[in-house]
């Protein structure tokens, strides 16, 4: 049997026995070993989001594969071979792979019609049952993106992966359009100021900084939020009553780049 909380109705969670998933010619089977708590958890917990209920939840985790089909497929993202035994970070979106933008738009997956998430959209009345992270075994679709870890990256660093990635995604959206040096855009010296120091904007800024913005600027209003974003590289960290921002809000993200701390080439019109 494989234990796993579940949320029956708004309110209501609680530890379930399910019986063993059974292994699919194109499934896998995952031993989650961590899983965060997202901000999406409490609003599903709550009954604000329209979720199937009984739900296994959890959708930021990590963990090691316990067993492989024979047509699940053989690689991870990068193409490294997986095995059982291996440790691997799970991307949680599967796509469907037959709607317009899963054929003609295959890099832009999010967009898909008809796209579901592990702990999100499956209930687990349908079989697999188990197809969320709060479990002790859970099961994987053959779309699912898989990266093994090297050996330097732990199994709970991994669990961030999925929110870091709003981070990153965030920042690859407010590379472009514009040169930098020219006063466009973000890039190498720029300056970079997150909104809010909840985890993702913690590190989002972290983000920030190994792409090598300078100087990176937090606000929030939390001390414990500040604080902790000190540890992880902010520059300087402020809150919104000290700040005037003049910039416009870069409709891609929650970062925003303020002129105010423009320290090269002073600031211009981006009009
Ligand atoms: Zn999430
Ligand atoms: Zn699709």
């Amino acid at each position: 049997m494989i234990q796993a909380a579940v949320l029956e109705a708004p309110g209501k969670l609680s530890i379930e026995r399910f019986p063993e998933t059974p292994l699919q010619r194109d499934g896998a089977i995952l031993r989650p070993t961590h899983c965060g708590v997202c901000g999406t958890d409490p609003h599903m917990y709550s009954g604000h989001l329209a979720v199937p209920m009984p739900l296994v939840m959890g959708h930021e985790f990590s963990g090691i594969l316990e067993a492989v089909g024979p047509d699940f497929p053989a690689r991870d993202v990068y193409g490294r071979e997986l095995r059982p035994g291996d440790e691997v970070a799970v991307g949680t979106t599967l796509s469907c792979g037959t709607c317009y933008y899963c054929r003609f738009v295959p890099q832009r997956e999010n967009l898909c019609q008809n796209v579901n998430i592990y702990g999100i959209t499956l209930g687990s009345e349908e079989q697999p049952h188990v197809r969320g992270a709060y479990s002790e075994l859970m099961y994987l679709f053959p779309q699912t993106w898989l990266f093994k870890l090297p050996p330097e990256v732990s199994l709970k660093m991994a669990a961030l992966s999925d929110p870091i990635a709003c981070g990153t995604r965030a920042l690859e959206r407010a590379f472009g359009p514009g040169l930098p040096w020219a006063g466009e855009g973000m890039g190498l010296g720029r300056s970079v100021v997150v909104q809010g120091l909840g985890p993702i904007g913690i590190m989002t800024g972290a983000a920030a900084r190994a792409m090598g913005a300078s100087p990176v600027i937090g606000i929030d209003r939390i001390p414990m939020r500040m604080e902790m974003a000190k540890r992880f590289g902010f520059d300087e960290i402020t809150s919104p009553s000290r700040c005037v921002l003049s910039a416009e809000a870069d409709a891609s993200s929650n970062s925003v780049t303020s002129p105010t701390t423009e320290r090269w080439p002073s600031t211009r019109s981006r009009s």
